[in-house]
């Protein structure tokens, strides 16, 4: 895909890789039957995400199931499973006839030695022969050098170049444990597009500090041309960057267009929570219930009057309406635009 046409930085297509059925399943508390899988996949179909990260083939027969169901359907995103750098994952992403696979191999140290209790060798020839295999088997292969923030630079290149020379389609690096900040992002993903301007790059950030949406938009800034994201921001631990912080910034701060229909946002962040039984948060960005309600007089005053006073975001571009609240710092103006929106005409 290469490098950025455009003069603010960002790539001219930006792929929008949803990983609300992999890692976003990986919230602890959550198990998706492979029937919600696909129901949650046709809607981020309409939504219009480019690659859904269905699971991780196998895993599970159940969740071999789902990827299944979710290939049947013909949805128009690409649909991928997750895989270690493994005959056996690689055979079970075939077996599930998913499109891609997203192949994670460690390349921090202290994940080569002490999780896999393998040699920095080891894990380039491991690269090599597994993407190789995929590729082999008709897969795109999107490799994900794991914990690749935390890795020795020179290394990561290594590993990196390793998948390319056999035939990588994309590269997606792992901020594992969500431990960069945007300016070491913008530096991590400017060093790469250069060692590698051809190739498709992606960010797969964490959101242990709150800095996952700020991190995935500096990488997108430096050149990346594809972001990992779930919906509500779900994920291990703290979560992964939210589709729709990072897609309604991307558009509304930066004049970045990617493939979301925004409108459809609102619904799509209800069924996910209503399917994986995990509430959103009142005061989160854009899908919290208070995200377009307003409290205080002085503010439902001016909002009367025009509603980019205290309005970032339009509610109607991500399916929401405005709604005033009759609470304690309520004004007489918010009472009675409020009673005029149930029918009522105070005098
Ligand atoms: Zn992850």
């Amino acid at each position: 895909m290469a490098l950025s046409n455009r003069s603010n930085g960002f790539a001219e297509k930006i792929l929008i890789f949803d990983t609300t059925l992999r890692d976003g399943e990986q919230t602890p508390g959550v198990s998706l039957t492979p029937e919600k899988k696909l129901q949650i996949a046709m809607q981020l179909d309409k939504l219009g995400v480019d690659i859904i990260e269905a699971g991780f083939a196998a895993a599970s027969q159940g969740e071999m199931e789902a990827i299944s169901l979710i290939s049947k359907e013909n949805l128009r995103a690409e649909i991928c499973s997750f895989a270690r750098g493994v005959k056996k994952d690689i055979d079970a992403v075939v077996k599930s006839g998913a499109d891609s696979v997203f192949l994670v191999i460690p390349s921090s140290d202290l994940h080569i030695q002490r999780k896999l209790k393998k040699t920095r060798n080891e894990i380039l020839e491991m690269t090599a022969k597994s993407v190789r295999y995929a590729k082999d088997a008709g897969l795109t292969v999107e490799l994900g050098p794991e914990d690749a923030t935390r890795a020795d630079m020179e290394f990561l290149k290594e590993m990196i170049t390793k998948g390319i020379s056999e035939d990588a389609d994309r590269v997606t690096p792992c901020d594992t444990v969500g431990i960069l900040t945007p300016e070491k992002t913008y530096k991590f993903y400017s060093e790469l597009r250069e060692a590698f301007p051809e190739i498709t790059l992606g960010a797969h950030c964490h959101d242990d500090f709150g800095m996952a949406v700020a991190n995935s938009i500096a990488a997108l800034k430096a050149g990346a041309d594809e972001v990992h994201v779930t919906m509500n921001g779900l994920g291990e631990r703290a979560g992964n960057a939210a589709l729709e912080e990072v897609v309604v910034s991307l558009k509304l701060l930066y004049g970045v267009e990617t493939s979301i229909k925004t409108e459809s946002l609102y619904d799509t962040s209800l069924l996910v929570s209503r399917l994986t039984g995990i509430p959103v948060q009142p005061n989160k960005a854009i899908v919290g219930e208070n995200a377009f309600v307003h409290e205080s007089g002085i503010h439902t005053h001016a909002i009367l009057s025009e509603p980019s006073t205290y309005e970032p975001i339009p509610p109607e571009i991500v399916g929401r309406t405005r709604r005033l609240a009759a609470g304690k710092h309520a004004g007489s103006r918010g009472i009675k635009a409020a009673l005029e929106e149930m029918g009522l005409h105070p005098s």
